[in-house]
């Protein structure tokens, strides 16, 4: 199967759907990427409560970009997937065909000023915590993860380059179907995250939604080789009742083929575009995630290390004792 992956077309995107991504605080950068506040920088500022990647791994909340480079781009339509994908709001497009890419220096410079941006709103607020604030106005954490399949953009490894020479960590999430361009990747993210969101390719097929036909076998051979990358890496399972928290051994084959630094095993959020296909009904309660990760730690050489309650999300390793990130 030829996965098409390259492509220059004119901006399909419609003014309809930039507007309904403006209006959910979108900032988009360029012609293919944005930034967005996360839900964490708000609690770490506002409330002083960061995220469970803070607390496991000892990045900071509020000195955090949440950005991507493939906004409407991806390989999958993921039923629980928080972004705006062809076909909702009766906008469709080629996911998988991209649009002429814009340069690493645009993206960085773009993120960076809508940073900026997003806490220029927080000037005027008496309960921000005032010193975070200035802390906050110089990031050094990216999450490459808000949306989108970021494998599909080009010079991704001279992006993170460019952020790590910046003196920024970076975590990247991937769905790991495009194997080929994860393998070549110049520059490795600090963190990489796989996402296995199915425990067979059935399921995966209805779960994830793949536009190609052979993605599972894609999927498998990224996981076949992710324990030859040298910075941590996690298996990461969005669980979505009832659609995937089942044939947990079937997961735990793949853990246990894959070895992953660590899984976290986090419960779907019923936020975004994802109303528009599954139910409030559809999010298991932190009891039902921490129950499938004490499962998954029978049937692995995995153990529970960690767990955040508000997040819904459990943390599981070999090791005793997550890398941290604080002193990067
Ligand atoms: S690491 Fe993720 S959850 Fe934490 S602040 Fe950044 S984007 Fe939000
Ligand atoms: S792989 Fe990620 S971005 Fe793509 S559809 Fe699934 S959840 Fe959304």
């Amino acid at each position: 199967m030829h996965v098409r992956l390259q492509g220059t077309m004119v901006n399909p995107i419609s003014p309809l759907l930039v507007q309904a991504l403006k209006k959910q605080k979108y900032h988009l950068v360029g012609n293919h990427s944005a930034v967005k506040k996360c839900k964490w920088l708000h609690e770490s500022l506002i409330h002083d409560r960061p995220c469970y990647k803070q607390k496991f791994y000892g990045i900071k909340s509020h000195q955090c970009i949440q950005m991507s480079p493939a906004l409407f781009s991806c390989t999958q339509q993921c039923l629980f997937c928080w972004r705006a994908q062809s076909g909702d709001l009766q906008v469709t497009w080629d996911e998988m065909k991209l649009l002429e890419w814009d340069t690493v220096e645009d993206i960085v410079l773009g993120s960076l000023r809508a940073q900026r941006a997003i806490l220029s709103g927080y000037n005027g607020n008496s309960k921000v915590n005032w010193g975070k604030l200035a802390e906050a106005l110089t990031p050094r954490h990216v999450a490459v993860s808000l949306t989108g399949e970021p494998t599909l953009y080009g010079p991704l490894g001279e992006l993170l380059r460019t952020f790590h020479e910046r003196g920024f960590t970076t975590f990247l999430v991937s769905n790991g179907t495009l194997p080929s361009r994860l393998g070549k990747l110049n520059e490795e993210p600090s963190q990489l995250y796989i996402s296995v969101c199915a425990p067979n390719e059935k399921e995966y097929k209805r779960v994830c939604r793949p536009h190609f036909p052979d993605a599972w076998a894609k999927l498998n051979e990224t996981l076949d080789f992710l324990s030859s990358f040298r910075c941590p890496s996690v298996i990461r399972m969005t669980l979505v009742k009832e659609h995937n928290m089942k044939s947990i051994e079937e997961y735990a084959a793949i853990i246990e083929k894959a070895s992953p630094t660590y899984i976290e095993a986090k419960a779907y959020m019923h936020i975004g575009f994802s109303s528009l296909r599954l139910t409030y009904d559809n999010m298991p309660g932190h009891q039902e995630v921490h129950d499938f990760a004490e499962c998954l730690a029978k049937l692995t050489s995995y153990t529970i290390i960690d767990e955040s309650i508000e997040s819904r999300v459990v943390l599981l390793s070999k090791r005793k004792r997550p890398t941290r990130f604080d002193s990067v």
